[in-house]
């Protein structure tokens, strides 16, 4: 099985920190000149591939191999022909009519800043070339070239403290590391592909199931036949990622003519991204941890619910998909659950977020906000409510008595409970207990049809 560690590394003094930055900065540096090299022979040639490969690529490797050290050059011109080889290969595909699944025209692959503005600090070290020890004062170690090490004085091996604890410490092999400079947190991170034997896998405690119910103002709702409920509030997330889709909007206005963007631009877009797939990520990882405790094995996905109400625009609907990533999403929740044994199911089908679970009826219900009401007295939380349902579906076991729902929030680095959970299923006259009551407002659906 292939899998990654992702962690967050900390120099372990500003001399580290320096020279961390120079090596990641010479890194993008060399990445441009590269770049550089084959976009203007691209360019020359009207896209014909074997001149891109003519770039004197050994001169520039000559050139950085005293910072980077000689392994780490050619690793980043490597990575570098690689993501020209991949454009190439999906320039064939969008021209090849039998060949649907490439519907846009690839761009060549793009720059890491510049120097103006600043370099998109990130490098990509050969697995020889660095090492991992993970222990109660877990270490990253890596080879920097002979001009670094002179200029600070330093011993020419990086020593890095690493930050948490990684999801797989048992490994077969180790790929090459990527590092970069988190714009979003301000935070060195690094990505570890490993290998590991296929019997590291966890097994099932248990034979139960879940269902969860995505969406974009609560990204899970989760119900499990055990009697959990969960429930991911996506607001403030939502919320961010829409004001840096306007400010990209009002920077992009701003463009003069024949500009289509500018480098604060990507960054915003690099930010936007990172930010939610940070998010994403550690949610799936909370969530599968909740499951496989309480004993599932198998896991239900639908939705997206709130999204595809009728009332939201077909443009809405694009952006939400955009902030959302639901394919993404469901891949990384099915390779988190793999790791656990869990299997994961998706089910597209029409299924209804408004079946009112007492009397069964879809056209007599009406969502509010986040609350499902319905003529024959139930009223409940919609989206847990539609978890629920989903889950009664897709099980032909009783579903135990359910237990308060918890709510989570994301505070940047975590996802945590939250003391504001919705109460359960409720009769109305219960409806003025508080915690039913969302803050403030901001979440009228009117205000979600402003997106
Ligand atoms: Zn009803």
């Amino acid at each position: 099985m292939k899998r990654t560690n992702t962690f967050a590394v900390r120099p372990l003094s500003d001399d580290g920190e320096h020279l961390l930055r120079d090596l990641l900065d010479a890194s993008a540096a060399l990445w441009n000149e590269v770049n550089y090299q084959r976009l203007m022979r691209y360019n020359d040639e009207d896209g014909f591939e074997g001149d891109v490969w003519d770039a004197d690529t050994g001169r520039l490797e000559g050139q950085y191999k005293g910072v980077l050290g000689a392994s780490t050059a050619q690793q980043v011109i490597r990575t570098n022909s690689e993501a020209w080889r991949g454009f190439f290969q999906l320039k064939e595909q969008y021209h090849d009519d039998s060949n649907t699944s490439v519907t846009e025209h690839p761009e060549p692959p793009g720059f890491r800043g510049n120097e103006e503005e600043g370099r998109q600090l990130k490098t990509v070290i050969r697995n020889t070339s660095y090492t991992v020890e993970w222990g109660e004062r877990s270490r990253l170690e890596i080879l920097v070239g002979s001009e670094l090490k002179d200029r600070y004085d330093h011993t020419g091996r990086l020593r890095l403290e690493i930050a948490g604890d990684p999801n797989w410490p048992d490994y077969d092999k180790q790929g090459r590391l990527d590092l970069w400079y988190d714009e979003t947190d301000n935070t060195f991170r690094a990505s570890q592909p490993v290998t590991i034997s296929d019997d590291a896998r966890a097994t099932p405690l248990a034979d139960e199931t879940a269902a969860l119910d995505v969406g974009a103002n609560n990204l899970v709702a989760c119900t499990t036949t055990t009697g959990q409920q969960y429930l991911y509030d996506g607001r403030d997330l939502f919320d961010r990622f829409r004001e840096t889709t306007r400010e990209i909007a009002r920077l992009q206005s701003k463009l003069e003519d024949g500009q289509y963007s500018s480098e604060r631009i990507r960054r915003l877009y690099r930010k936007r991204t990172r930010r939610r797939d940070h998010a994403q990520e550690a949610l799936c990882r909370d969530l599968v941890e909740r499951l496989y405790e309480d004993g599932m094995d198998t896991v239900y996905i639908g939705g997206l619910t709130d999204v595809l109400e009728t009332h939201w625009s077909v443009d809405t609907n694009a952006k939400t998909h955009n902030f959302w990533a639901f394919k993404q999403f469901t891949e990384r929740l099915a390779c988190t659950a793999e790791e656990y044994g869990i299997s994961v199911e998706v089910r597209s089908e029409a299924w209804t977020s408004q079946e009112c679970p007492q009397c069964g009826s879809t056209d007599r219900t009406t969502r509010h906000q986040d609350t499902l009401t319905c003529p024959c007295g139930f009223e409940g939380h919609a989206d847990i409510t539609a978890s629920e349902t989903f889950l009664e579906r897709h099980t032909s076991e009783a579903v135990r008595p359910m237990a308060r729902p918890v709510r989570f929030e994301w505070d940047d680095h975590t996802w945590s409970e939250s003391p504001r959970s919705p109460a359960r299923d409720s009769p109305k006259e219960q409806r003025t207990d508080p915690s039913t009551v969302y803050r403030d407002g901001n979440v009228a659906s009117g205000d979600s049809q402003a997106v």
